[in-house]
């Protein structure tokens, strides 16, 4: 008997790498289900300043992406959502997704925000590390997709200011759990990565001394749209600093952590001290790397150009422990100079640690779901080297970081394959 083949396709992820894979797909003629677990598309790549090695606004080359997933008629989108079972073979799935309250109605909320203008709750707002805050009624960016708002019930003390302000009858407290069941041929994971918290890691004082930072904290602080408006600031006075050191493989390559290279943040920081020097051209950086991976094309050369045009410092060996001066919040870095053979200590105002890539939270439970494998480090595994994005069972595929770390470039291209 002949099969009756279903013309959509499930993506779970809306990162970059999920609104390529979900753009590709309904050109080509499917119905696509993108399935997003936060309220707004973009992924991490949304909370970048600029790309390597060229130097492009991230949010200016993500954007078009945005409006086109949006506003493309094969693309249905299911925000806030969750998968929470899969049932079915090639050609033939049932992908079982609840959906999330967001307290607001999403065909009723035209984003205006003033639900958040009267809101008298704040609270620190994950997308910019904490550095900046958002209300109870928000959005987590100012470019969100689509621009509907969200109430944190947690925080919420049902105060009902925004249900009196909105004017489109938007608000709903007592909206529900929707559980909805998608008949789809085909499942592309596209589940991007965490950033490792090192605040276990005591010799980095991550969330001890105020002047240590993970890069994509660093990233907020770096974007014109991000809470310092695009001015390196101290945490700890909000002063600008003199002098910053990177430092690399923070958890990566690490048998205590994560045994492996998380690829990008080598020029990442490279990048990250080029746009800082570029906001501040008396600013002093310094790069405390154990190897530097610079492999792609034009890598090599960016490396040169911060060394050359800007003075950053590359220092060989690894950071032993970072100590703060209780006087003015300085840190102290004592590494290992493996160039010249001996320990150093270096001083400098403000620090930023490049934090290992991790499989993204919930990653191990839907592996199950879809019945596929993952390596030691719980990334997903595809089967070939010669077709990279495609698993153990077949008509599920898979393409970004959720398959281990890897730049954009990269990424982009796995989607679109
Ligand atoms: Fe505006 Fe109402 Fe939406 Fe809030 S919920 S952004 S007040 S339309
Ligand atoms: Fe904020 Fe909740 Fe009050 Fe609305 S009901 S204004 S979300 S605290
Ligand atoms: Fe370390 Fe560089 Fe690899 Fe990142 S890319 S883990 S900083 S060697």
């Amino acid at each position: 008997m002949k099969m009756k083949k279903s013309g959509a396709v499930a993506v779970i992820g809306a990162g970059i790498t999920g609104m390529q894979a979900s753009l590709d797909l309904a050109d080509s003629g499917y119905k696509v289900y993108l399935i997003e677990r936060t309220s707004s598309i973009g992924g991490r790549m949304v909370q970048l300043d600029k790309t390597f090695p060229t130097g492009d606004c991230a949010m200016c080359t993500i954007s078009p992406r945005m409006v086109g997933v949006t506003r493309h008629p094969d693309i249905h989108l299911l925000m806030y959502t969750e998968v929470t079972n899969v049932e079915g073979k090639a050609g033939d799935f049932t992908v079982t997704v609840k959906k999330k309250p967001r307290y607001i109605i999403e065909d009723k909320c035209t984003g205006c925000g003033l639900c958040a203008t009267v809101c008298p709750i704040n609270l620190p707002n994950e997308f910019v590390g904490g550095l900046g805050s958002k209300k109870a009624a928000y959005i987590p960016f100012p470019q969100a997709a689509p621009l509907v708002y969200t109430i944190d019930r947690e925080h919420c003390i049902r105060c009902g200011l925004c249900s009196i302000i909105c004017e489109s009858g938007a608000i709903d407290h007592d909206q529900e759990e929707e559980e909805i069941k998608l008949k789809v041929g085909a499942i592309v994971a596209s589940t991007g990565y965490d950033q490792f918290d090192p605040s276990a890691m005591g010799e980095y004082g991550y969330k001890v001394f105020k002047n240590v930072i993970l890069n994509l904290q660093f990233e907020r602080m770096l974007s014109a749209a991000g809470p310092t408006a695009g001015h390196v600031v101290r945490p700890s006075d909000g002063k600008p600093p003199k002098t910053i050191g990177f430092i690399q493989c923070v958890g990566s390559r690490d048998i205590k952590n994560y045994p492996y290279c998380s690829r990008i943040c080598c020029m990442a920081s490279t990048k990250e001290a080029i746009v800082a020097c570029e906001h501040a051209p008396e600013l002093k950086s310094t790069i405390f790397y154990m190897d530097m991976r610079a492999y792609g094309k034009g890598y090599q050369e960016y490396v040169n150009k911060a060394q050359e045009e800007h003075g950053i410092k590359y220092v060989r060996g690894r950071v032993a422990e970072i100590l703060e001066n209780p006087d003015n919040n300085n840190l102290i870095i004592r590494h290992e100079n493996t160039e010249e053979g001996r320990v150093d200590e270096t001083e400098v105002d403000m620090v930023i640690l490049a934090s290992a890539l991790k499989p993204s939270a919930g990653s191990e439970e839907l592996a199950k779901m879809l019945d596929i494998r993952m390596d030691e480090y719980g990334f997903y595994q595809d089967i070939k080297q010669e077709t990279p994005s495609v698993t153990t069972k077949e008509g599920v595929y898979i393409c970004g970081a959720c398959e281990g770390p890897k730049d954009i470039p990269d990424a982009m291209a796995e989607a679109s394959s």
